[in-house]
């Protein structure tokens, strides 16, 4: 009997995995046979993080993974990564949109460039590569799914996060929309919104603090923040067969934090 989790054979991108989550979703799909092309903005990092997954894996993982780096939230570097991605395996089965930045400061202090490249990353930066892989599915008849990254500040009000807390609402519900849109083409499409992690985005050491951590421990009924592997797990459950009648869902992986 096939496990639960057998990614065999299918091809993932897997956007913002040059590091963190993102990394750490790759590993976890590697693991459970999926071939992967990873991601980020920086060039340089994002090759080291194919070389260093590559040694992280048993096996010819080498043949199994590929990388390219832009910004997701060009629509041009959508195609690139669709393209790439059919071109190294022949075929593409599942995108990862997880690409995130975070900006913290209170509301009335930012700027309409801040405000405007926080949702550009984090909102168009993941419905595009959705957009080109859902076009690439529907021209060829094949199905395929989409996982997005959410986040607790999707649903919960945390101060110091506007426009963060705005993008992630409305992957919530872009998810939902693109779920009932293309559930006709055999396209799936999810969220994981993940609590508070052990992996700290960049920007967001102001929320390192003790004070924070308090908080955190606090107001998380686990008690903890979760680990990489944590997240990933639920990553893979998604983009398997075993979620074939999952669609829609925003799925919470936070320890609690947004059931109390
Ligand atoms: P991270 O360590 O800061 O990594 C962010 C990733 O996104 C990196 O690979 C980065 O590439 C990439 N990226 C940033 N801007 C990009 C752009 N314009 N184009 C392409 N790639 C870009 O963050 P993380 O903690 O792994 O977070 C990953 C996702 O989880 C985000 O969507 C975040 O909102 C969500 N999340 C995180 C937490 C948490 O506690 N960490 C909690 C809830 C949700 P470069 O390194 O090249 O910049």
């Amino acid at each position: 009997m096939p496990s639960v989790l057998d990614l065999d054979g299918l091809t993932a991108i897997v956007t913002g995995s040059s590091r963190g989550i993102g990394a750490g979703i790759a590993v976890a799909m590697l693991a459970h046979g999926a071939n992967i092309l990873v991601s980020g903005l920086d060039a340089a990092e994002t090759e080291t993080c194919r070389h260093d997954l590559a040694a992280q894996i048993a096996g010819d993982t080498d043949s199994r993974i590929a990388a390219l780096a832009g910004d997701v939230s060009h629509p041009d570097f959508a195609t690139e990564l669709v393209q790439l991605a059919v071109e190294r395996f022949g075929r593409l089965d599942h995108v990862v949109c997880n690409a995130g930045i975070d900006i913290i400061k209170p509301a009335v202090d930012y700027s309409v460039d801040e405000w405007d490249r926080v949702l550009g990353v984090n909102l168009r930066g993941a419905f595009l590569p959705a957009q080109a892989a859902a076009r690439h599915w529907i021209k060829r008849g094949q199905p395929g799914s989409i996982t997005m990254t959410s986040s607790v500040a999707g649903t919960v009000g945390v101060p110091t996060l506007a426009p963060y807390a705005a993008s992630k609402g409305a992957i919530n519900q872009l998810v939902r929309t693109l779920a009932a849109e293309w559930a006709s083409a055999n396209i799936r499409v999810n969220a994981v919104a993940p609590g508070y992690v052990a992996n700290i985005m960049q920007g967001v050491t102001a929320h390192e603090d003790a004070a924070s951590r308090q908080r955190i421990e606090t107001f998380t009924p686990l008690g903890r923040r979760g680990t990489i592997e944590e997240i990933a797990a639920p990553f893979v459950f998604l983009a398997s067969p075993s979620a074939s009648y999952v669609t829609g869902a925003v799925l919470a992986v936070d320890g609690g934090y947004t059931a109390i």
